[in-house]
């Protein structure tokens, strides 16, 4: 106990210290704080989380607000003091509808472009689509502030996102992130097989911001392999007590915690969370699935029919815009070569860019092209053998047009 109140009476100088050292390490080690440099009440307790159902989490209480992890706002509504009762909002109401975000960029805020830089970069690689706010009831306000910092989904109402001074464009796409449902990568249920948290090195009142929410074995955060590319993994040196690491990878591998833009990781997981996966096996035999060829990701890239494998070149994302976006690579579309409409027009994969067609609706086991009344993706002469091209056809309800979802 005495070693705590030791570490108490240092933390604040401490934390003044490592936020100069932090602004000077650049980018790379950038890690956001919603109040730089202030200390709160340090509170544990059960809280409903927005994804993950109720967690045991440790936030601070500074200026009135509830933070987690440096940057992440709770709703008041996530206090159990204040809401008297343990049940966690449905798993998806912390989406946002139609993986459209209205927003509205305060006035007073300076430097508005990082919010649309941020913005086109976040649609340049998934589906999410922003839009400046009408009558919508729930939308996100990018507003001036100490720090950087956002709820976690979509919360209900106005949500503000706060972005201070020193928050770079890097620092709004990973706000973005937060806003959009998604945690800190470091955070993940899996962590320890990836990184050594230097708990001696933490600032005393930033141990809790080092926990993982799944002591009680929610893992739906987990969204693919570990990645330390994530835009949303702290950097080394976050919340260092003494200018040492805080993190160490377990591979012995170099940098990580960049703010450069979303990795692919990123972007699947932001994915996972709008756009259902799925994979495509064809009636013209058993285990023949949607491929693209060579699992290549290239622009232009055609398509087969190919045994069941499990890999990323026959699973895609089932975007609310219609789109079948490839899990190869970020923002590569099932997509009619050229926009053709003629019968045995090969099928490929192509950058998304929201045209007709790159749009499908999937009923009665048919996938139908948005391009014509009647055009289906369909296995050529209805070939079963690997490698046999799709394409598009009349719509005939044969079993080369028969796609099976799984
Ligand atoms: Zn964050």
């Amino acid at each position: 106990m005495s070693r705590q109140h030791r570490f108490a009476r240092l933390s604040m100088s401490a934390s003044a210290l490592s936020t100069l050292l932090l602004g000077g390490c650049g980018v790379s080690h950038e890690t956001e704080q919603a109040f730089p440099g202030k200390a709160g009440e340090v509170v544990t307790a059960r809280v409903a989380l927005p994804g993950l159902g109720l967690q045991t989490v440790t936030y601070e209480k500074i200026d009135g607000m509830a933070v987690m992890e440096g940057d992440i706002l709770l709703d008041p509504r996530e206090e159990p003091a204040r809401s008297g009762q343990s049940v966690g909002r449905a798993n998806t109401g912390f989406r946002w509808p139609g993986a459209t975000v209205p927003y509205v960029i305060d006035a007073a805020l300076p430097d508005s472009d990082r919010v649309t830089s941020a913005i086109r970069h976040w649609e340049s690689k998934t589906s999410l689509r922003f839009k400046p706010r009408t009558t919508e009831a729930d939308y996100v306000r990018f507003r001036p502030g100490s720090g950087c910092s956002s709820f976690v989904g979509k919360k209900g109402g106005e949500q503000t996102l706060d972005l201070g001074g020193g928050c770079s464009v890097g620092s709004t796409i990973h706000e973005i992130g937060h806003a959009l449902g998604l945690w800190h990568e470091q955070s993940r249920a899996d962590r320890d097989n990836h990184i050594t948290i230097n708990w001696d090195n933490i600032q005393s009142e930033a141990q809790g911001n080092f926990k993982t929410y799944t002591q009680k074995g929610a893992d739906g955060m987990d969204l693919g392999p570990y990645d330390y590319g994530s835009i949303m993994h702290y950097g080394a040196y976050a919340f260092s007590s003494n200018g040492q690491p805080t993190i160490v990878r377990k591979d012995g591998g170099g940098d990580f915690g960049q703010r450069d833009g979303l990795s692919d990781g990123d972007t699947r997981g932001a994915e996972s969370l709008y756009s259902p996966r799925a994979r495509f096996s064809n009636g013209v035999a058993v285990n023949r699935c949607l491929d693209v060829v060579n699992g290549n990701s290239a622009q232009g890239t055609r398509t087969q029919i190919w045994e069941c494998n499990g890999s990323a070149s026959q699973e895609w994302f089932l975007s609310v815009h219609g789109e079948l976006r490839s899990t190869l690579a970020p923002n590569r579309c099932l997509d009619v070569t050229d926009g053709k409409t003629t019968w045995g027009t090969r099928v490929q994969i192509w950058e998304c860019n929201g045209s007709a067609s790159q749009r499908w609706t999937i009923s009665n086991g048919e996938v139908r092209s948005a391009q014509g009344s009647n055009l289906c993706l369909d296995v050529a002469g209805a070939g079963s053998a690997p490698g046999t091209a799709v394409q598009i056809w009349d719509c005939n309800r044969s079993a080369a047009q028969k796609w099976t979802r799984f």
